[in-house]
């Protein structure tokens, strides 16, 4: 069964100049521009823990690699090539259809090549790696924030963690929410057009201050962020802020990027940002010297989430 799927995956896996050697060997064999840096990036999805049971097979294919590429952009690269590796219950061909429908569609979309992987039995479990290029000295990192820097966040935060409640609550879940859970857009445009203009990046998959504090933590710096300044989609502000800002900012997958840049650079980085089409941001918060991540009510008071973030361990 495993050559079976094989073939499958790759009579249909698109591939471009640069892959020497795609699937069918060994190993890929990928031509590195002479003037780039390698990004290369990997992130599992296990079923029941990364995404709900009844996913459809496509947005997991979808989802898969959108984390990946959402690592990728948050580094500010350009991706090129990705690796699969498929863990399977059994060799169910209409499955593995349905979640290349997902995984190759959003890879068309970005150009990314599908150069190789591994296929196994066992449980529900999909490994993905994304490599991309970068121009050396322009990849954002999660250190390099500064005192005073502005914080910004890409997109409304909070869908896919509201439609994940809903869904864990047994209630019915909008479309637009299930829509942000299940396909999150990769903010690849985005994360190139910040390159030279934000100090600091990361993208948000286990909660806005969570993955802030590890911009902080990398950067030796602190934040406050204003509650108020959350934005919120039109299927979200439906919600009362105090029962959406515990999803906003402490909810995760949402694959939003949250980066810090100086304020001389905020008409450069709205403009950027508008000339790619991808995402617009908002500046929700700013940089302090107070080594942690806190969050402030309209009214100036302080206000503590129950949870931070997601936490496997
Ligand atoms: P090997 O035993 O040498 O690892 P495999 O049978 O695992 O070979 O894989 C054969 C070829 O198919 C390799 O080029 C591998 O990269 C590719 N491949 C296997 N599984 C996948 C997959 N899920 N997605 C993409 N390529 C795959
Ligand atoms: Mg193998």
């Amino acid at each position: 069964m495993e050559f079976d799927l094989i073939a499958r995956i790759r009579d249909r896996a698109p591939s471009r100049d640069d892959v020497v050697l795609g699937i069918g060997d060994d190993a890929a064999l990928l031509q590195v521009p002479p003037d780039r840096q390698l990004v290369v990036a990997m992130d599992t999805l296990n079923a029941g823990v990364h995404f709900p049971p009844d996913t459809a097979p496509a947005d997991i294919g979808w989802k898969a690699l959108a984390v990946n590429l959402s690592d990728l952009a948050a580094m500010g690269a350009e991706p090129a090539w990705c690796t699969l590796s498929l863990s399977l219950p059994s060799g169910q061909a209409a499955f593995v259809d349905g979640f290349l429908d997902g995984f190759l569609g959003l890879a068309a979309r970005h150009r990314v090549a599908l150069v190789g992987g591994d296929t196994t039995r066992g449980p529900l479990s999909v490994c993905v790696t994304a490599h991309g290029l970068v121009a050396p000295g322009r990849a954002l990192r999660r250190a390099g924030a500064a005192p005073g820097d502005d914080v910004w966040v890409t997109g409304t935060p909070g869908d896919a963690a509201a439609a994940l409640a809903a869904l864990q609550a047994g209630a019915a879940v909008d479309r637009a929410l299930r829509v942000r859970l299940d396909r999150p857009e990769p903010r690849l445009a985005a994360g190139r057009a910040l390159a030279g203009l934000a100090s600091a990046c990361i993208d948000v998959s286990d909660g806005l201050l969570a993955d802030l504090g590890h911009i902080c933590a990398a950067s030796g710096v602190g934040a406050c962020i204003e509650l108020d300044r959350l934005p919120a989609s039109p299927a979200l502000s439906r919600f009362k802020p105090e029962l959406r800002w515990p999803w906003q900012a402490t909810g995760g997958d949402d694959y939003e990027l949250c980066f810090t840049a100086p304020p001389a650079h905020r008409d450069a980085v709205a403009a950027a940002l508008a000339a790619t089409g991808d995402a617009t941001a908002t500046r929700i918060g700013t940089i302090d010297s107070s080594g942690e991540v806190r969050a402030r009510r309209p009214d100036g008071t302080s206000w503590a989430p129950a949870m931070q973030g997601f936490r496997h361990f």
